[in-house]
């Protein structure tokens, strides 16, 4: 019999909306069905690349779009599975199938005859619209970004060159954790501890008692390292521990220094490769800053306002210290202590406050009316559809006409199988194929507490503005009205994927909003003015100094992947030299960031680091326009949806963003926003 029909990961769904079957998945069906739908991919990209008629766009263009797509419906539920329910099989399996995937995606990304029709396409493409001109321009690119497009015996050191890079990016990742773990400060005498909450104690004591160790252990993972600083009063061990920490990885047994230069020297030479000058001009192209240039500028115009306005909080926060007691010029090490110490002071409100007011099912409630608000759309749980664990909900989606739009999963608990944190997904994005509209199947994982018993589950501030941020992700997966699959939903450049998220953040902030909904679960009392007050007023404490400190690895970043030569001086020098202008607090010999700087040296984020601010700067420029008419406007709404939600990335980012908005995105608005203008 043949597979296809046999396996509930390739054959057609019987469920409602033609839904994932996860009832009648079962683990032994990934790797049989990964194998199969690898071998139909390969079989259809085949005939694409050896069709005999004259390459066109419906052939070759379009025809490579929609390939592949059995492949695409299994790796959307294994890997989705693998993150929100992987046990140790999952894991296997993963690592069985990673291989085969690289091996395949270079069979479709290096074959010489399928990158000949591309390009005879591209050269000769006939009378296109703009979506598809778009789609025919990506396709070509990204195959020119692999290296098809270079001469024969260039190929193969192309090839190399990529190979060693990404084994040094392993290296520079396994050197940085080696160095973590190679730091631990073991405290035997309590009065070491001076100024260290219980469950700081309490946590430092478990981790020495593991060690079988006496005392209280420390290291420099964050949820130790964080709560030292920020609470220890002890400035000898605080500036002990930041030292470590800030010197990880520079020199020593694990030093990164080395692959700095490497990797730096390794990227560049690949840029220059494929006709870049830097490594920089090849990393923005496909995103919507593009230019160098343009990220060079974004940059400047939110540091120069920004600068003295940190460089003032630093001194009111030092003279705050010394009306407390401290008598010297504040360090690096100082910074968490005082500034922990002063919040309390002006705005104390903490998560056990507040929580009572944000239970999960009225927040569930809140969100979904929200949308519906602003979109009109509504949510009906429904019970017939499959899920893959018992606390997954599954939601129907209909538009205000009552037509179908997407099918919604929600998997809000924490447990062993799920990794941490919070983030949305999809087991099919939406697309059109064959004048048929393929509506999506969109997920959202996270990791709220789970309901004790007669207690309901309460949701932090934090953790509301977590859902409200993924929720946002879900819209734009949900309200996709596009037609090529890689051009639908969130598949949009880097720089502008988290503005549909961070927008929705700001509406956790809008008393107009919290009013709706936050009652306190046994009172029923409505959530005091004065609360939402200090959320708000503490939101944008010490927010010039943060703002400062992402743009200075911003500013770094871009420094590393400008460059045309590798820099003699070395890292430690390199980096103070390049953030010396921008400093806000005592630059400490011996210590650097780059050397653990994992997010551009091993992460995908190289010349990418400024994606962080750009977003925050297109969500508060967007945002701006609902505080203009209003936080439920229905008319700016419908306009955020048809020109951004619904768009994908048929059209220009740049332009989407203006159709929206009326102006390019302004840097002012975030200024603005963080109280520095
Ligand atoms: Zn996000």
């Amino acid at each position: 019999m043949d597979m296809s029909e046999n396996n509930p990961l390739l054959r057609p769904s019987d469920a409602p909306f033609g839904a994932p079957e996860f009832d009648k998945i079962s683990k032994d069906d990934y790797m049989p069905a990964f194998e199969e739908a690898i071998r139909m991919a390969k079989e259809e990209v085949d005939a694409i690349a050896s069709n005999p008629e004259a390459p066109d766009f419906a052939n070759t263009i379009e025809a490579l779009e929609y390939s592949g797509q059995a492949l695409s419906r299994v790796e959307g539920i294994f890997f989705n599975l693998l993150e929100a329910d992987g046990d140790e099989k999952m894991q296997q399996i993963a690592e069985e199938v990673s291989p085969k995937l690289t091996e395949y995606s270079l069979y479709v990304s290096m074959n010489g005859p399928l990158f000949e029709r591309v390009k005879a396409v591209k050269e000769n493409p006939g009378s296109l619209d703009a979506t598809r001109r778009k789609l025919l321009d990506e396709t070509y690119r990204s195959f020119v970004r692999s290296g098809a497009g270079l001469p024969e015996e260039k190929r193969a050191e192309f090839g190399k060159l990529m190979e060693q890079l990404s084994l040094e990016e392993l290296r520079f990742s396994n050197n940085l954790l080696a160095a973590t773990n190679a730091f631990e400060m073991v405290l035997t005498d309590e009065a070491d501890l001076d100024g260290l909450p219980d469950y700081v104690r309490e946590a430092a004591a478990e981790a020495a008692r593991e060690k079988g160790r006496e005392g209280w252990l420390f290291n420099l993972e964050f949820p130790s390292f964080g709560p030292f600083m920020k609470y220890s009063a002890r400035r000898d061990l605080r500036e002990k521990m930041w030292k470590a920490y800030n010197s990880r990885a520079l020199g020593g047994d694990n030093d990164n220094t080395a692959l700095i230069s490497g990797i730096v020297g390794m990227r560049m030479k690949m840029a220059n490769m494929l006709g870049y000058e830097t490594y920089a001009d090849f990393a923005l192209e496909p995103r919507m800053a593009k230019t160098r240039g343009t990220v060079e500028d974004f940059l400047r115009k939110l540091t120069d306002p920004a600068l003295p306005v940190a460089r003032k909080e630093i001194s009111e926060l030092e003279a705050y210290a010394r009306q407390n007691g401290f008598g010297d010029s504040l360090q690096p090490w100082d910074f968490s202590y005082w500034a922990e110490k002063r919040k309390k002071e002006l705005y104390d409100i903490d998560d056990q406050l507040l929580k009572p007011y944000f239970r999960l099912e009225k927040c569930i409630n809140a969100v979904f009316g929200l949308a519906t608000r602003l979109y009109g759309i509504t949510f009906e749980q429904r019970h017939d559809i499959p899920v893959y664990h018992e606390d997954v909900r599954v939601y129907e989606v209909k538009d205000e006409n009552g037509d179908h739009l997407a099918l919604f999963y929600a998997d809000f608990f924490p447990r062993d199988t799920k990794r941490g944190g919070a983030w949305m997904t999809e087991f099919r994005g939406q697309y059109m194929q064959g004048g048929k509209d393929f509506r999506p199947f969109i997920s959202i994982v996270t990791n709220f507490s789970k309901p004790a018993a007669g207690k309901p589950s309460l949701l932090t501030h934090g953790e509301l503005e977590t859902f409200l941020h993924e929720f946002g992700h879900s819209l734009h997966g949900m309200l996709s009205r596009g037609t090529y699959p890689s051009m639908c939903g969130t598949n949009v450049a880097r720089d502008f994927v988290e503005l549909p998220s961070q927008i929705m953040e700001n509406w956790a902030y809008e008393p107009e909003y919290l009013d709706t909904f936050a009652r306190h679960y046994e009172t029923g009392e409505t959530l005091p003015a004065e609360y939402i007050k200090k959320i708000m007023a503490a939101k944008n404490y010490l927010s010039a100094y943060y703002h400062i400190r992402q743009l200075q690895f911003g500013i770094i970043d871009m420094a590393w992947h400008t460059l045309t030569a590798v820099p003699e001086e070395g890292v430690e020098a390199f980096e103070k030299r390049v953030l010396g202008p921008f400093a806000t607090l005592p630059a400490i010999e011996g210590t650097a960031v780059c050397p653990s700087f994992s997010h551009i040296f091993s992460g995908g984020y190289s010349a990418g680091y400024y994606s962080y601010k750009w977003a925050e700067v297109l969500e508060a420029d967007a945002f701006s326009m609902f505080s203009e008419n209003g936080i439920f406007d229905r008319r700016t709404a419908a306009s955020f949806r048809s020109n951004i939600l619904e768009k994908g990335s048929s059209e220009e980012e740049s332009v989407l963003y203006k159709n929206f908005r009326g102006h390019d995105p302004a840097p002012e608005a975030l200024l603005r926003k963080l109280g520095i203008i």
